[in-house]
């Protein structure tokens, strides 16, 4: 598998400032390329380890500050994708990202015994982690009662004392966001609970259309 340098980051899209993505406004990454193929995946076309739309990281790291300061983000979420793919690009992002006083949650299909045996930096971007959800996504067991999570094998890691399983956002119910760009619907987020069954569960976020910042 190739990995971009670690100065850039291949990214299938991004959202300024998105409530529905964990806790608080954040910044939200969905990265290019995931070899998982989980049976069930909803975001299809961020699987392939060609396309995306590849930056530096100190581009990706301007977006972010911009939007700390006109959104008052508390902290990006990386999702995809798969964002252990690109562990070179996480090592140059994360810690400018926790310099600014951010918070970092990381979706991966991988567990985290998984993760300790890729072939790459995984405990430095772990030390850079804030929550980590980790494990693949699997539709027959979709998770009814955690806020966030696809599936009911999915774990949810508090890496740091940032962030507690009693804090009440974890309480609050889910959302879904919609957003109307240049004449295009983007949706991102999770349905509510409650519409189960009825909307079959995504791992990640429900395709999302491009943001603003990719279109420039
Ligand atoms: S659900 Fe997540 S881990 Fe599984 S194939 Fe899709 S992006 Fe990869």
């Amino acid at each position: 598998m190739a990995f971009p340098s670690d100065n850039t980051i291949t990214l299938a899209n991004t959202v300024a400032c998105t409530a529905a993505e964990g806790p608080g406004k954040r910044y939200a990454i969905w990265v290019q390329g995931c070899p998982l193929d989980c049976p069930g995946c909803c975001n299809q076309e961020m699987l392939p380890f060609v396309g995306g739309n590849e930056i530096r990281v100190s581009e990706l790291v301007d977006w972010i500050s911009r939007s700390q300061k006109d959104n008052g983000i508390k902290g990006i979420t990386l999702l995809g994708g798969e964002p252990f793919s690109q562990m070179p690009s996480l090592v140059s992002l994360l810690p400018k990202v926790q310099s600014m006083d951010l918070s970092v949650m990381i979706f991966s299909g991988y567990t985290l015994a998984e993760l300790h045996q890729l072939d790459g930096p995984t405990v430095e971007v772990l030390s850079h982690t804030d929550i980590l959800v980790d494990g693949r996504y699997h539709a027959d067991q979709p998770d009814t009662t955690r806020r966030w999570i696809g599936s009911r094998n999915q774990r949810i890691h508090f890496l740091s004392d940032r962030y507690a399983e009693s804090d009440a956002y974890w309480d609050e119910p889910d959302t879904l966001e919609l957003r109307w760009n240049d004449g295009e619907l983007s949706v991102n987020g999770f349905p509510a609970k409650r519409l189960f069954p009825l909307w079959a569960r995504p791992a990640r976020p429900i395709t999302p259309t491009p943001d603003e910042e990719l279109d420039k």
